[in-house]
């Protein structure tokens, strides 16, 4: 499988550089005031840019404001889609990163009906990505039995990887008292922090954009989800520091992650 959070028939999309900087590293104070504002209308499906609630009662609320699910881009608002396709492009920035990867997909999918494969697929997916929200989390373009979050600073705060390392052990938490149709949903997570460019990718025609993130720090989270077993919130030593909790990191060993050209130190933490 594909683990790198970009399709193949996404073209990553250069321009507005100084823009996007602003956005993902600095913060932009109307995105921040729009984040504020909208955090607190009530909602489950939410705008992955601004946090307007896309449906229910904050979504009836939220279009009142004229914003409501974009027709092209159906997990952006119509107002954060047009400002997409409005400056398209990207800016390399600090970020922490996490990967969420379903384990043992093939065994479980050839184990269960395919609804009932989907309905798991749905479940993690609605458990995941609130919490990446509550914890000012950007959801990147995910595709099949995985999520992935970003912690950008303009985006999230200056502590960016502190919410990665808490969002990480808050869905570890909520996906060890999960189950559906009396199983468990097998979920093993990866937190990195680095620099990666985050930027909007087009698909062909241009009909469809989203945000992605390229670089080394990327795969190295993609790669260490891969070593995460169920349960197991794997944490590269870069993010214990980033997040300002290397003390409290335990059982600390090297990986030999395939395609990295060092070793990458990642451990646990025991506690919030
Ligand atoms: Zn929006």
């Amino acid at each position: 499988m594909n683990k790198i959070p970009f399709a193949t028939d996404f073209t990553r999309q250069d321009g507005n550089e100084e823009l996007w900087y602003q956005v993902f590293q600095l913060g932009h104070p109307v995105l921040a005031r729009k984040q504020r504002l909208y955090a607190m209308l009530p909602g489950r499906d939410r705008c992955k840019m601004c946090y307007a609630p896309l449906n229910g009662f904050g979504g009836w609320l939220a279009k009142r404001l004229g914003l409501e699910p974009s027709n092209r881009n159906p997990l952006f608002c119509n107002a954060c889609d047009g400002f997409l396709q409005a400056f398209p492009g990207g800016a390399e920035v600090d970020l922490a990163i996490m990967f969420c990867d379903l384990r043992g997909s093939v065994e479980l999918s050839s184990g269960m009906s395919p609804k009932e494969f989907k309905d798991l697929i749905v479940t993690m997916r609605e458990t995941i990505i609130p919490a990446l929200w509550r914890s000012e989390g950007f959801v990147l373009q995910f595709q099949g039995d995985s999520i992935i979050g970003v912690w950008p600073p303009g985006f999230s705060g200056p502590d960016y990887a502190k919410k990665a390392v808490d969002a990480g052990f808050r869905i570890s938490e909520l996906l060890n008292t999960l189950t559906i149709n009396g199983r468990k949903v097998p979920v093993g997570i990866s937190i990195h922090a680095g620099r990666a460019y985050l930027g909007t990718v087009a698909s062909v025609g241009n009909d469809l954009q989203e945000v992605s993130a390229f670089g080394y720090d990327v795969n190295v989270a993609a790669r260490l989800s891969d070593a995460a077993t169920v349960g197991e919130v794997l944490i590269s030593e870069a993010a214990f520091t980033a997040a300002g909790r290397l003390e409290d990191a335990v059982d600390m060993q090297s990986f030999d992650l395939k395609g990295m050209n060092a070793a990458v130190r990642a451990g646990h933490l025991t506690r919030r």
